[in-house]
């Protein structure tokens, strides 16, 4: 769904096109809506999926209603560089609009930030002590405040913010939306966000996710270097249909891409340093056969709006247990089968364990599903590495995978 269905008005919709960006992220796509409906939303999302977007262009819209520079939107986040980013993305997003934004985090001197509050502003992005610093000298008025964001909750408690952030909520005035983002959802989580939204009907989003059941998975257990080795045996015992590879970092996805080709295999990177028309070309090879396997990192995949993939294959487990199942959702579209295949070295085990535990199933080690057993056994090439006790040892052949 592109970003002007999900009710943006063109100016947002023109800024996050200026920035690039093709679709909304599957938390943008969920909590957009909601959010420019007025529901409070507690959305449970990492760094890296979107999630600033996800809040910041729904305030965005609300303040653009009537940018009258009184402070009507509140984001708290737990430290300075992510107050930064936060209003950078802020000031990127309303690029086309009048507002004013601050950042409001301490390590720094007081007066900047106090003149630019009492020269009025729609937005502050602040951390919550130095907020609190200002709000006991009198630089805030929260009598015009409409929205609160709760940012990294999780982090915000970890690093002991739980007093000065009960003291915010006090502070605020009691009608108001409230949206409140955390990577985890633990129980104190919970209970600030219970206390934030004051038994406000709010909807949990991001929590739970499974993957569509046409989809077989299958974890190959092996060492670090022996990952490429096999990931090449595996494209090319599997020539036909497409497949989208998983890095984690733009430049795991370049060097992996160098490697295939040096293996004969031909292959493309797609992420965003990519220049826009080198994207556009790489993704009309992939939709036209011309190359018919990506290496992408998860936000450059989201651009890739190609439903027809036969295997992923994540040659880094993802951190965030919740990526696996948008990744591996890549394939398997509209009933059709698809194959997940996971590379994962013994410092990946935890995550993986992660995985599973939010899909409630575990899935079969050291099986390809779908080749033949015959194929090219999968003996590392490389040379032997030390290894732990725990290790997990790629096997020599390849059974057939359970259908
Ligand atoms: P965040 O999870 O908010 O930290 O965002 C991670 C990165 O993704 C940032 O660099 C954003 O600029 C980028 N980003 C956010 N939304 C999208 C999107 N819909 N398409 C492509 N990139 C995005």
């Amino acid at each position: 769904m592109p970003f002007r269905e999900l009710g943006l008005i063109p100016e947002l919709v023109r800024a996050v096109a200026d920035e690039g960006y093709t679709l909304p992220t599957p938390i943008q796509t969920e909590s957009i809506p909601l959010a420019l409906g007025g529901r409070d939303v507690i959305g449970s999302a990492q760094t890296g999926t979107g999630k600033t977007a996800a809040f910041v262009l729904p305030i965005l819209q609300r303040l653009a209603q009537s940018p009258n520079h009184k402070l009507r939107a509140l984001v708290l986040v737990p430290t300075r560089e992510l107050c930064e980013q936060v209003l950078e993305r802020a000031r990127a997003y309303g690029k086309h609009l009048s507002l004013r934004s601050v950042a409001i985090y301490g390590g720094v001197g007081m007066e900047p930030q106090t003149t630019a509050l009492a020269r009025g502003v729609d937005l502050v992005v602040a951390t919550p002590g130095r907020l609190l610093d200002h709000m006991e000298r009198g630089h805030l008025n929260y009598s015009n405040l409409e929205i609160l964001v709760l940012d990294e909750a999780d982090r915000m408690l970890d690093m002991g913010f739980a007093p000065d952030v009960r003291r915010i909520l006090d502070a605020l005035p009691d009608q108001r939306q409230t949206m409140l983002f955390s990577a985890t959802i633990s129980n104190d989580v919970e209970a600030l966000a219970h206390r934030a939204m004051q038994g406000h009907a709010s909807v949990e989003i991001g929590r739970r996710a499974s993957p569509a059941d046409g989809i077989e998975h299958g974890i190959y257990a092996l060492d670090k270097p022996a990952k490429r080795i096999a990931l090449a045996q595996i494209l090319k015992v599997h020539p036909h249909g497409r497949k989208l590879i998983f890095t984690r970092t733009k430049f795991g996805a370049d060097k992996l891409v160098s490697y295939l080709r040096r293996e004969g295999i031909r292959a493309a990177a797609m992420h965003g340093d990519k220049a826009q028309s080198t994207r556009m070309r790489t993704l009309d090879e992939f939709r036209d056969g011309t190359t018919n396997i990506l290496v992408a990192t998860d936000i450059a995949a989201r651009g890739i709006d190609v439903d027809d993939i036969q295997m992923v294959i994540n040659y880094d487990v993802p951190k965030d247990p919740e990526v696996y199942v948008h990744r591996v959702g890549r394939t398997a579209r509209a009933g059709a089968d698809g194959l997940a295949l996971t590379l994962m070295s013994p410092d990946e085990w935890l995550l993986m364990a992660d995985i599973e535990k939010l899909i409630g199933r575990t899935f079969p080690r050291d099986v390809v599903p779908g080749l033949e057993p015959s194929l090219a056994p999968l003996e590392p090439k490389a040379p032997e590495a030390p290894r732990p006790e725990r290790s997990i040892r790629a096997r020599s052949g390849m059974r057939r995978g359970r259908r």
